[in-house]
């Protein structure tokens, strides 16, 4: 966690990106080939995002919920 404003999310998405790349330039993903390409669309399989659903016991279909929660996620 980090203030508000902070780069701590933007540079564990980078570092993500950067591990899956299957073409690392050395010092940055290439950011073109199809594992950027899933990074970059928040889709990659390896890369999971994990954080707290207040009421999905509330909620009558929890698959629809959770892909509900994941759009919003990915907006954001
Ligand atoms: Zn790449």
């Amino acid at each position: 966690m980090g203030k508000a404003g902070a780069l701590n999310l933007p540079l564990a998405l980078a570092y993500a990106t950067y591990l899956h790349c299957q073409n690392k330039n050395g010092e940055d993903a290439c950011g073109t080939c199809s594992a950027c390409s899933k990074s970059l669309k928040f889709i990659h399989p390896d890369t999971n995002f994990v954080f707290p659903l207040g009421n999905i016991k509330g909620d009558k279909d929890p698959d629809r919920f959770k892909a509900e929660i994941l759009k919003s996620w990915r907006a954001f």
